[in-house]
């Protein structure tokens, strides 16, 4: 059954009532940033909602995780408080309630046009890990630099590989990326390279928010590690190839990496999530104990990534992949993160890695598209071999549901030329 809102939402939108995505915004850039969530084409100010007193739970009701510059309060009070919060909010938003639909100075003070508002980050990002979780991107890569006999490392199908990646760099959706300068590999007995990277990448990723963190030394049982996600954002992990290349040996991923990650504005709810949950990949070899869970699943949503060339007056699809793919699930993840002890904090980012899928039209970024390089993608008769200044990369997510959806909209950067 279809939900209905008295918010107009079109039957195409990603945030119809079912999904209630969470962000924060500003209404106009000299008012203080705000907790909102996505209804159709319109924002709803959730500090309106709560100075209104119509977070009438037992947990929100005297709480001011609303009237915060961040989501972090809010993230850090758990499932019990998100449910009472999603239940709150279609109660408010359905078309048989009246107290917005029927209060026009209410409507007008919390319902704010979309395209009006600007998105900030939704949550202050204290770390940020990206794994490595495609089986077919680790395969595909691996081939690429070490031979299809070692493509895959012998430690990839015991543990969710990861590397531990910068926070300050992460940036929100329509922030344009510079080209780094760095290393590049040498050719040959030439030096190593240095300039403006030549090998400019995009990788199709998502990434889990965390809810309540944990103590340090308390690891999380891969059987609880759902309560401590609260939900899914798109992420584009851009990588230099030249500059990774050169640099990963022996301690991983650093400038190639660090120079920007962008993030979507919206972070949609496992709760939101849980009617497109799926069975995950069959693990073989079984994993061990901390990391073997009782209910393993993935979640059907579908990917796309578009290239809009400077000058170019419409974008291409340049890849179609899906979040089903990966291999390793988020709680399995966020269960290995914290085995050792480490603590995990409220707002904290945990990307999935490249999501690539098997066929040849679903790989997550350039370097497998193009096969680093070795062959060109046509973009309206334009060829891109990586990305060129001016270049827009845009994703987008959606999980279709019978008659509505439930999407995460889009993050989008731009490539401006190296200082
Ligand atoms: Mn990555």
């Amino acid at each position: 059954m279809v939900l209905n809102s008295f918010v107009q939402v079109h039957p195409d939108s990603h945030f119809p009532l079912e999904n209630l995505p969470y962000g924060v915004f500003k209404p106009q850039e000299s008012l203080e940033p705000r907790p909102g969530v996505a209804i159709g084409d319109y924002v709803l100010d959730l500090s309106v909602v709560s100075s209104a007193g119509l977070f009438d739970g037992p947990i929100l009701n005297s709480s001011d995780c609303f009237l915060q510059p961040s989501l972090n309060k809010f993230l850090g009070m758990g499932r019990p408080a998100w449910k009472e919060a999603r239940a709150t909010l279609q109660k408010l938003l359905s078309s048989d309630n009246p107290t917005f639909r029927d209060n026009a100075s209410l409507r007008e003070k919390s319902l704010l046009p979309m395209d009006k508002v600007k998105m900030l980050l939704p949550a202050v990002i204290g770390d940020y890990t990206d794994f490595f979780s495609s089986m077919h991107h680790a395969k595909n890569c691996g081939t690429m630099f070490r031979g299809p006999e070692n493509a895959i490392p012998p430690n990839w199908f015991h543990l969710p590989i990861a590397y531990h990646g910068r926070a300050s760099s992460i940036v929100i959706s329509g922030t344009d990326i510079i080209r780094p300068r760095g290393q590049g590999h040498p050719v040959g007995n030439s030096p190593p390279y240095f300039g403006p990277s030549l090998k400019l990448d995009f990788e199709l990723e998502m990434a889990a928010v965390v809810g309540p963190g944990n103590e340090l030394g308390k690891p999380i049982d891969v059987n609880e590690a759902a309560d401590h996600i609260f939900g899914l954002v798109l992420m584009n992990d851009w990588s230099a190839r030249d500059i990774q290349a050169w640099e990963y040996v022996p301690l991983g991923p650093f400038l190639g990496k660090s120079f920007g990650t962008t993030v979507s504005p919206w972070i949609v709810t496992l709760d939101a999530l849980e009617p497109f949950a799926c069975d995950a990949p069959k693990q073989e070899p079984h994993p061990l104990p901390y990391l073997a869970e009782k209910n393993s699943k993935n979640y059907d949503i579908s990917l796309e990534v578009r290239i809009k060339p400077s000058g170019q007056e419409h974008s291409s699809v340049v890849t179609s992949s899906n979040f089903k793919h990966l291999y390793w699930t988020l709680t399995q993840q966020l269960a290995h993160h914290t085995i050792n002890g480490c603590n995990l904090r409220p707002g904290d980012l945990l990307g999935t890695g490249t999501i690539s899928g098997p066929e040849p039209e679903s790989l997550g970024c350039l370097l497998e598209l193009t096969w680093n390089g070795q062959k060109s993608l046509s973009l309206n008769g334009l060829n891109r071999k990586f990305l060129e200044d001016g270049d827009e990369v845009i994703f987008a997510g959606c999980c279709k549901g019978n008659g509505y959806n439930v999407g995460f909209g889009t993050c989008s950067g731009k490539i401006l030329p190296a200082p």
